[in-house]
């Protein structure tokens, strides 16, 4: 849309709508303001679409730098073949057609003997449909290459608001300006949820009461009114001992119960055996913390609860969240618009992933599935081996569990390797090719959201830089070399885009309209309380705290707490040699592995930190500022201390994630966490990990 009229001479503007694409729920409508046409075109400025009711023309601070990610200097803009060892991160230059030749070369080498001996590799580097998982899904299901389960992130929430709740929907971010008590819930909305926050903080101008349930006091504990800094892990436990008191108490809203839960009974015996006294213990809390919590639960309404990943990413996850889930229901809070719960409303959006994936490619075949959280395993023990990895959107060799284990896979060099990306990350120092990907500004992409009710388009802004081409683009040139003659690699984004949606809640999606208007609200009701009317899109159409379906795999029906893989509990003689959780949640300044090689965001950062209590500190003759190595039996990685209560006692923080190569040892937080699994939706536990920490000035013992 022009800005005005432009005399000659005048450098012609334009502002191009777009969309945020990072893994984030806010899901920003975005203005990049462009000067110049064609190849010349530059964007010029990015900030927030004022007219977007979500977000209101409000970009984080990582996002309104996007500039600076877009023209780095550091920008791979042509293809590059490895010349040097793998992780060295020595290329040389190469063309397109040789890039794509040689890949589709050694890919049909492959897949002529064993197509499932080749593995994509992605998560959420963009969260767009038609950049993520469309032409890329459909280039392997054709080659009928091994799945990907991508649960490094949501997987063990998203399965527990399934089974309890019917799908990912919630209370609607706006009205959370409208609760009377907000509890922030194993999140850090400051950091990662900048617009709730905001309504939060427009609640709490009107007198309401922010609590936050966070090991860490993050930048939200510290604003909220009460911060209750339970252990890592613990999470299931708190929520099931809120409920005991609910129920010893009567505080319990019975017609909604009887209306619109199954398995009150059951669900009432198993919280029975959650009484103040052992959850205390449990959480390392006191016990008059849950009565008042439970007390104020009931009797402050309404009260919305901001759920987020943190307390999913332990051994009992998913059960936590489910214990979570069921708390509106018990107290009656999804009858207000502004009470409920949110986690995701990702549910919401009817995406036709047939459209986007194209599972027919796949021609009968069920190929196995290898689960991202565990890559470092795969890499090295899947059988048949894995001979070629092809990762897109991701960064595993800095974000997956178990970095000495992931790097060694990475390192094998029978692994032939391909990573598309903008920057010569950690894992791009492993790839046999590098292939320069483009970033937001410089394609075409829609997207949903997983914290509002809007889908956000983003047009492309400017032309591709040097040799970059959109990931679609990529894989559907791969397929042409393949051999790959269906007429959908011959689709184009702007028609990808077009068959992204089957419906925008009860209108019909229309690309045009959402790509010239930038945004669009799902049609559902201006004020939208999901569960008011119970209406849970489960199989019996209530709140499932008793799930049949869960029964029906031989798991526990019911919300139960399940103690961290590694704690006293679980494993005391570990717990003895390494006495601290340790969590790395993120660092205000990063969004995952994303932006931490932007100077300026780095630089605010510092340098890697871990925050460590008073106690814990003089335990360990650590001081302020001191290095200190971070160490259990799977590895260690070194960072300055930082001597404070932000950290609760046995509890230590390394904000995250840095990429390792420009840590000052090479490594991050992922050398000590482990890959074993959530009990729902196989996720990542990042947080589930003991460590000790000792002066850097003391050797650290080998692992
Ligand atoms: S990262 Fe989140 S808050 Fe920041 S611009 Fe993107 S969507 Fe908005």
């Amino acid at each position: 849309m022009p800005e005005g009229d432009t005399p000659a001479g005048v450098t012609e503007r334009h502002i191009v709508q777009a969309a945020c694409p990072h893994d984030c729920p806010d899901t920003c409508a975005m203005q990049v303001t462009v000067e110049g046409r064609g190849r010349q075109r530059i964007a010029v400025r990015v900030a927030g679409d004022p007219d977007h009711p979500p977000t209101g023309g409000a970009l984080c601070t990582k996002v309104s730098r996007y500039l600076d990610r877009t023209y780095h200097a550091d920008r791979v803009l042509t293809p590059l073949r490895r010349i040097g060892r793998k992780g060295e991160g020595r290329f040389e230059p190469v063309s397109w057609d040789l890039a794509l030749g040689e890949i589709a070369q050694r890919l049909g080498a492959i897949a002529a003997r064993d197509p499932e001996r080749i593995v994509p590799y992605s998560y959420a580097g963009t969260m767009g449909l038609v950049q993520g998982e469309s032409m890329s899904a459909r280039f392997f299901n054709r080659l009928g290459a091994s799945r990907l389960d991508r649960t490094i992130c949501a997987s063990a929430g998203g399965e527990a608001l399934k089974y309890t709740l019917g799908t990912k929907a919630g209370t609607e971010m706006e009205q959370f300006a409208n609760s009377r008590q907000i509890i922030f819930w194993g999140t850090n909305a400051v950091v990662s949820n900048l617009h709730l926050w905001s309504r939060a903080q427009e609640a709490k101008r009107r007198g309401a009461r922010l609590i936050a349930i966070d090991p860490y006091r993050s930048l939200t504990a510290e604003r909220c009114h009460e911060h209750i800094a339970l252990l890592p892990g613990t999470d299931g436990a708190l929520a099931l001992g809120i409920m005991h008191v609910l129920i010893r108490e009567g505080w319990l809203d019975r017609d909604y119960i009887d209306r619109y839960t199954l398995g009150y009974a059951a669900l009432a015996e198993r919280a029975g055996a959650f009484d103040p006294a052992r959850v205390a213990a449990i959480c390392g809390i006191e016990a008059a913390t849950i009565e008042r919590l439970a007390h104020d639960y009931w009797h402050v309404r309404p009260t919305a609860i901001r759920l987020n990943y943190g307390m999913q990413r332990a051994r009992g996850g998913g059960n936590a969240v489910r214990a979570i889930a069921c708390l509106p229901a018990l107290a009656g809070h999804w009858r207000d618009p502004a009470g409920g719960l949110l986690l995701s409303t990702s549910g919401m959006f009817e995406t036709d992933d047939a459209a986007l994936e194209r599972p027919e490619l796949l021609a009968g075949r069920t190929p196995r599935t290898i689960n991202m959280s565990a890559i470092g395993d795969a890499l090295l023990q899947a059988q048949p081996p894995i001979e070629a990895l092809v990762v897109y959107n991701s960064n595993p060799v800095a974000v997956a569990p178990q970095s000495a284990q992931v790097a060694s896979g990475f390192a094998r060099e029978d692994l032939f390797t391909v990573v598309l990306e903008h920057f010569l990350t950690d894992t791009a120092d492993y790839a046999d090719f590098v292939l320069p990907a483009t970033t937001q500004l410089e394609h075409l992409d829609v997207h949903t959201s997983y914290g509002h009710l809007y889908v956000v388009a983003n047009n492309p802004a400017i032309e591709p830089l040097g040799d970059a081409l959109p990931n679609t683009e990529i894989f559907r040139r791969l397929a042409a070399r393949m051999g790959f003659t269906e007429p959908c690699f011959a689709q184009t984004d702007e028609q990808i885009a077009a068959a992204a949606f089957r419906r925008l809640g009860a209108s019909p999606y229309d690309w045009e309209r959402v790509r010239r208007a930038g945004w669009q609200r799902l049609d559902v009701p201006g004020t939208y309380a999901p569960f008011a009317q119970g209406q849970f899109p489960t199989p019996s159409g209530r709140c499932e705290f008793h799930s049949a379906r869960l029964e029906a795999m031989g798991l526990d029906p019911l919300p139960d707490y399940i103690a961290p893989y590694e704690g006293p509990a679980s494993t005391p003689e570990l717990a003895r040699r390494f006495p601290l959780a340790i969590i790395s949640p993120p660092a205000r300044n990063f969004l995952n592995s994303s932006f931490v090689n932007v100077q300026s965001l780095r630089a605010t950062e510092g340098e890697p930190w871990l925050d460590i209590h008073p106690l814990d500190a003089a335990a360990r003759d650590v001081n302020d500022g001191d290095h200190v190595d971070v160490f259990n039996d799977r590895g260690s990685f070194r960072l300055r201390a930082r001597v404070t209560d932000r950290a609760r006692p046995g509890v230590v923080v390394a904000l995250s994630i840095w990429w390792k190569k420009l840590a000052a040892d090479g490594k991050n937080a992922n050398e000590v966490t482990h890959q074993r699994l959530t009990d729902l939706g196989r996720a990542a536990t990042f947080y589930d990990c003991l460590v000790e920490v000792r002066s850097a000035a003391v050797p650290t013992p080998a692992p």
